[in-house]
């Protein structure tokens, strides 16, 4: 997988019948991801790679060119039935730098996760191992299971709450259409650049007027900028993630990061006005 979420899905589906490698370290940004030479032996013998697609990880089109065999490959934001939202949402978006023409955060949204990804996976898992089909179908059926138990409670959790936030960047799209959110404005509006101080102080100035109580600052992208917004907006930021990080238990799976996310996004969000 490109990135530790989509690699957290592979997992439920295929369990024990496959090994999964993630190309992206725990902590970078896949937007701002630059391969190694060394990443191309994590390709080598792959029988499946997992991208999100939509320019997020457009770096695999290089390493995967360096790789012979090439592995299959499975693109989430083409995936039948999932519905890519567009990458650019604001009137003042120039269609989405380079994130491309589609929003590739689609596994942010449990219920696109749920109806379109896991069966894609549960299919191509089984044409790359048919001997283990009924294992791939049955772990899937069972993560679709889990997944609308988690819709359910991620809808509770954020029931009650204020509807609009900042974002540090546009990875919350596809939660927010699912939870009846709204996006008021981006930090960076093209991932890893920074915003110029008067673009900051618009933002805050944009965000005070919406009532937004917090903004919203990722582990992966500039904590120069997250400290330069808590110095404009007081202290309040809230650190959401959407990647997650094996090294915390309590965003190491898909449920779990998603549960994580909510609880921030809650606190973020302030009461319902
Ligand atoms: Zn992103």
């Amino acid at each position: 997988a490109t990135v530790e979420p989509i690699a957290m899905l592979v997992r439920e589906v295929a369990g024990p019948r496959a090994a999964v490698a993630v190309l992206v370290p725990p902590g970078a940004s896949p937007h701002t991801f630059e391969p190694k030479p060394s990443d191309v032996a994590k390709l080598a013998g792959a029988a499946l790679v997992v991208e999100a697609g939509a320019g997020l990880d457009g770096w695999l089109r290089a390493l995967l060119a360096a790789t012979s065999p090439a592995p299959a490959r499975l693109t989430l934001v083409d995936v039948a039935g999932v519905d890519p939202l567009p990458a650019a949402a604001h009137a003042d978006g120039d269609g989405g730098g380079r994130h491309g023409r589609v929003d590739p955060h689609v596994w942010l949204d449990p219920i696109r996760v749920r109806d379109a990804l896991v069966p894609a996976l549960v299919a191509q898992l089984a044409a790359l191992d048919p001997a283990q089909r009924a294992a791939y179908e049955a772990a899937g059926r069972d993560f679709q299971e889990r997944l609308g138990a988690l819709d359910a409670e991620l809808r509770a959790a954020l029931a009650g709450r204020g509807r609009r936030f900042v974002a540090f960047h546009a990875a919350w799209r596809y939660f927010a259409q699912r939870y009846g959110l709204e996006e008021v404005g981006v930090v960076e509006e093209a991932p890893g650049e920074e915003p110029t101080p008067r673009e900051l102080a618009a933002l805050v100035g944009r965000a005070r007027a919406a009532g937004v109580p917090a903004i919203l600052v990722e582990p992966q992208l500039s904590p120069r900028v997250a400290r330069a917004i808590a110095a404009e907006f007081g202290a309040t930021t809230v650190l959401v993630d959407p990647n997650g990080d094996p090294s915390d238990p309590a965003r190491d799976g898909y449920a779990e990061l998603l549960r994580w996310n909510a609880a921030a996004f809650a606190r973020a969000l302030g009461s319902a006005p």
